[in-house]
């Protein structure tokens, strides 16, 4: 299909205007109500698609796989069929709710089993997350983190450029979009005092932050090639990794994050794909010095992806604290899971690789309160005149993501997530 027949189609599904997910869309999630038990689902508009009745009224029966795939609480066993299964079946979801084809949008008795509004279903975290790494890829969050914890004129640290710095995460307690958190407990320790003190954070962020994950996996001892490291993306999801500042700064020496960045992390509910998010490829910022060899990467394997940021406090109205972009990216996705292997980690289905914190150029584009309110030291006004240095109980955070182009506008919808006073 041409560019411009692509971004021409329609679906017989209503898409309201500015909606993240037209039919070019097509993202994967998994759904649960009171009568349906979870099971995966695609999205149009503000329809839900349950794929397992696609399957089971024969939808797919040339495709070679179990309508039972489907039947489940996360979207693995369909991402382990492998990608070219994923292709077909988003080709056959295109050709089936594409306006002109009359095949099921006629078949009018099938809509009550396959099609669901999105406010009658719960919509679940889509995959089954074995193991998570948080990288730290955004030349400016790095930079803005160096200048206020360090040395601002050795703000990045010296291997920063040559490695795409990551720790392994805490997988457990990763959670989708909608669920709320208590604010942590945790040892901190100011400056100036000779002890340590036990208490709820006070110093809760977020960190603006988008993950792939992976949809093949690669045996211990390999090394998965940066040139063909996309093959092993599924696809991507908006991610909130919530950080405790004033534990992480106590605690993180010599062995890094801990209890300040595993008590929540917030994903958003469909996965988008790459081939999704294809026509808005972007190169990466240039890498001086020049990379080794096996990061070496070529092609466009940066994505525009504008994201935005609000804070809302409880019977308040919500209030834009950032704009920032996934272009602007230092290290790519193809780059990090080329590093994460290239030791011979392997890597399975499910997998959640997140990018750190995005931040931009601009002092309206970093992606944590602490860049953005520097500190504590310029907090942010909020519309009912109270002040914001870090988020305050009953705040809730709302991350948006979507890509736009010449009208065709492929989103991530939000990740929402509520503070809750510490428990
Ligand atoms: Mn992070």
């Amino acid at each position: 299909m041409n560019d411009t027949s692509y971004k021409s189609l329609s679906s017989w599904i209503p898409v309201p205007a500015g909606c993240d997910f037209p039919i070019q869309n097509i993202p994967f999630g998994i759904i649960q109500s009171k009568e349906l038990p979870p099971r995966a689902a695609s999205r149009i508009g503000d329809t839900v698609i349950d794929l397992y009745h696609l399957a089971i009224l024969g939808y797919f029966h040339d495709l070679h796989f179990e309508p039972e795939v489907f039947l489940k609480s996360s979207l693995n066993d369909f991402i382990a069929l492998g990608k070219p299964t994923w292709r077909a079946v988003r080709s056959r979801l295109t050709e089936l709710f594409e306006s002109g084809n009359p095949t099921l949008r006629e078949r009018k008795k099938d809509h009550s089993t396959i099609l669901h509004s999105i406010d009658d279903v719960e919509i679940l975290l889509p995959v089954k997350i074995g193991d998570y790494t948080d990288f730290y890829s955004s030349i400016e969050h790095a930079t803005n983190v160096g200048i206020m914890f360090r040395d601002p004129a050795n703000a990045l640290l010296p291997n920063w450029r040559h490695i795409p710095v990551g720790y392994h995460g805490r997988s457990s307690s990763i959670v989708v979009s909608g669920t709320p958190i208590y604010r942590p407990k945790g040892q901190t320790k100011s400056d100036d005092a000779d002890y340590p003190l036990f208490g709820p954070s006070n110093q809760l962020d977020f960190e603006l932050e988008m993950a792939f994950i992976t949809g093949k996996s690669s045996s211990l001892g390999d090394s998965v090639p940066v040139q063909q490291a996309e093959e092993y993306i599924f696809g991507m999801v908006l991610f909130n990794d919530l950080s405790a500042r004033d534990i992480q700064k106590w605690e993180y020496v010599p062995l890094g994050p801990f209890l300040g960045k595993n008590f929540g992390s917030v994903s958003s509910p469909w996965v988008v794909t790459l081939d999704a998010l294809e026509p808005f490829r972007v190169k990466g910022p240039k890498q001086e010095p020049r990379v080794l060899p096996y990061l070496q990467s070529t092609g466009d394997r940066n994505f525009d992806i504008q994201l935005d940021v609000l804070i809302q406090p409880e019977g308040g109205v919500a209030h834009q604290v950032c704009h920032s972009n996934f272009k602007y990216m230092y290290w790519n996705m193809a780059q990090q899971l080329a590093h994460q292997t290239v030791n011979g980690c392997n890597i399975n289905v499910g997998d959640l690789y997140a990018s750190g914190t995005i931040s931009g150029p601009a002092s309206d584009s970093f992606g944590s309160m602490l860049e953005i309110a520097w500190k504590g030291t310029k907090p942010v006004r909020m519309p009912d005149g109270s002040e914001r240095k870090f988020i305050h109980d009953n705040d809730t955070i709302i991350m948006r993501g979507y890509a736009e182009k010449e009208g065709l506008r492929i989103g991530f919808g939000e990740v929402t997530t509520k503070i809750l006073p510490a428990k």
